[in-house]
């Protein structure tokens, strides 16, 4: 589902995309050197391996192969530094889309409470990131934690990330919150579900996203973004 609307994306917009779909069985090697060859490749501006990749290769080992300069995914060590200090080329494509969702509502998040659940290092832990750059006070939440109504309660503005369906109930949300969900899980039903409860969490919150709908094309639109600016910098454009 993510391929196929990454490449139907790229070709609304006119960006060139190539896919290598490999078998379960290519080795570790095999696409690091595959990576390599697209690293030196000019006619190629981005890359990205889609996670998870076969337990037999280990995916530190391919994002750390891919040039920073054409890592659109903002995996890559380097960038996740930048990230840190604020001062970037890419931002990673769901928490960039999830802070362009809450600017574009002319939400301010400066000062509020924002409680983030999850700590991946591709939603969870970036996004605590941007929302700290932009002056808010961040509180992330994961699987140990212990009072996890309480903290969502104090949320202003509330994202989660945890991959558990309907997980966050509307008797976790404060009145007038911001909700972001960007859990995507696939029912038995083959119904796409995000982490919160959108019946319930709808009636308390200020503004929530749906699923699907929500974050999902906003993380395809940061994906097509840092894609052009990766194009532009190896143009000397930027
Ligand atoms: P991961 O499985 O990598 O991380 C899940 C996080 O949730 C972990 O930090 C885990 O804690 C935490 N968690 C799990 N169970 C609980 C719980 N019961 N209470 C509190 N925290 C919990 O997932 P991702 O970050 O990769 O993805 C999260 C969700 O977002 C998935 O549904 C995924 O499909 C979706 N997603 C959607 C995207 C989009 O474009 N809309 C893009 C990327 C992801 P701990 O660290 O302690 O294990």
């Amino acid at each position: 589902m993510y391929v196929n609307s990454k490449k139907k994306a790229c070709e609304e917009i006119g960006i060139l995309s190539r896919e290598y779909s490999l078998p379960a069985e290519t080795t570790e090697e095999q696409l690091v050197d595959l990576v390599k060859q697209l690293n030196c490749d000019p006619e190629i501006d981005g890359i990205l391996c889609q996670l998870p990749v076969p337990k037999h290769i280990d995916d530190e080992t391919i994002i750390n192969t891919i040039d920073p300069s054409k890592d659109v995914d903002a995996f890559h060590p380097v960038n996740v530094g930048k990230i840190m200090i604020g001062n970037y080329d890419f931002l990673p494509c769901t928490p960039a889309g999830v802070m362009e969702l809450i600017k574009e509502s002319g939400i301010s998040i400066e000062g509020k409470q924002c409680v983030v659940v999850g700590r991946s290092n591709i939603v969870g832990k970036p996004q605590a990131m941007l929302l700290l750059h932009e002056n808010g006070t961040v509180t992330v939440c994961h699987s140990r934690t212990k009072n996890l109504k309480e903290v969502c309660l104090s949320a202003d503005i509330l994202v989660v990330a945890i991959g558990r369906s309907e997980m966050i109930t509307g008797d976790m949300i404060k009145e007038g919150a911001v909700v972001i969900d960007v859990g995507m899980n696939r029912g038995e039903d083959k119904k796409l579900r995000g982490d919160v409860k959108y019946d319930e969490a709808e009636k308390k919150a200020a503004a929530i996203t749906p699923v699907p709908g929500g974050v999902g094309p906003m993380t395809i639109a940061m994906l097509m973004k840092n894609t052009i600016t990766a194009a532009k910098k190896h143009k000397g454009l930027l």
